[in-house]
């Protein structure tokens, strides 16, 4: 199969997506794989792209990192057969030779980082390309239609679960209900902890518990102390960071998984008489993307998302710039 690709692309920098071919490739090579895109989910890092938040992108542009499709032509080396429904991430590839690498700590390569959608075509088309080593086995319980947010989303809240222990005992904070959110929720529930829900709407606790919460707290109000072993800070607004410090427990640990726009500013304090500790988490390894693809699988962990056709890519991103997202939207692109 060798057909030109359709995708949506930005073909000026600020410019809208707009209905585009991409010329024919040749035959794979290597690990490389060709997936037939069957889905993709918008994500917040393709609003940064477009946007030229993280400097210019090579046009024209095709944003889409969070795919399910289904592997249509191989290389050699390829781990995938033809015909393997496969989920892909934001992470393409790496180089398999620096620390990070040779530790099974890839998603920290330090060889070059090689993104979904960055320097190469994303998800917004109807084929895309990827090492094959970064392509994922779909387990076959999780629906396909509705998973592609798993593959950045799931796995951004996920790897810090998994880093920091977090099981039956534990107890986790979530700060923010949007689309990281709700499924940090999901997942620290799956696991066993003893979840809050951090967020300024108290209109959500009936949507938090749903989740897996045992409460919503405002997150404008007066905050509990010593309540949360790990906190997860999924929002990008800049917090009054020791206000929130004080809802760790001893040694617990404030991970950022959003990204505020201000450097943070902590009080000693709590890092040196409690031994908190603050810390940030991206994406994860292809093994723990593994484990969380089984524990979605198992345990029924799926993303809330709302569903548009791929020829409403502009509606569906401009719905995620600006919050109206119900809470991931997906476009259907095929299959
Ligand atoms: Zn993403
Ligand atoms: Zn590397």
């Amino acid at each position: 199969m060798n057909t030109p690709i359709t995708a949506y692309a930005q073909l000026a920098p600020g410019g809208a997506l707009t209905r585009t071919t991409l010329p024919e490739r040749a035959a794979p090579e290597g690990h490389d794989v060709d997936v037939e895109v069957h889905h993709c989910s918008v994500c917040h890092s393709d609003v940064h792209l477009l946007d030229g938040d993280w400097g210019a992108q090579a046009m024209p542009f095709v944003p889409g990192h969070e795919v399910i499709g289904r592997v249509v032509r191989r290389g050699p080396l390829a781990p995938h057969a033809e015909g393997a429904l496969v989920g892909v991430g934001w992470q393409a590839g790496a180089c398999g030779r620096c620390h990070a690498c040779t530790t099974q700590r890839e998603h920290l390569c330090t060889g070059g980082k090689l993104r979904t959608c960055v320097g190469r075509h994303g998800g917004f088309a109807t084929s895309l390309r990827v090492d094959g080593r970064f392509a994922f086995a779909l387990p076959a319980a999780l629906d396909p239609s509705v998973a592609a947010p798993l593959l950045c989303a799931g796995l951004t809240v996920f790897s810090p679960l998994e880093r920091f222990a977090v099981g039956p005992g534990t107890r986790v904070g979530v700060v923010g209900l949007g689309g990281l959110g709700h499924l940090a929720v999901r997942f620290a529930s799956a696991l066993g902890a003893t979840v809050v829900a951090f967020d300024p709407d108290l209109t959500k606790t009936p949507f938090a518990k749903q989740l897996g919460a045992s409460d919503l707290v405002d997150a404008m109000g007066a905050l509990p102390t010593n309540a949360v072993d790990v906190l997860l800070v999924t929002t990008h607004a800049s917090l009054p960071w020791t206000r929130w410090m004080s809802v760790l427990d001893l040694e617990g640990t404030l991970c950022l998984i959003g990204v505020p726009a201000a450097p943070l500013t902590v009080s000693v304090d709590p890092l040196l008489d409690e031994q908190k500790k603050v810390t940030g988490s991206v994406i994860g390894s292809p093994a723990t993307m593994r484990r969380m693809l089984e524990l979605s699988a198992a345990k029924g962990v799926e993303p809330i998302i709302e569903r548009l056709p791929l020829d409403r890519a502009q509606e569906a991103v401009t719905r995620v710039r600006e919050g109206r997202a119900r809470l991931r939207v997906v476009l259907d692109v095929a299959g």
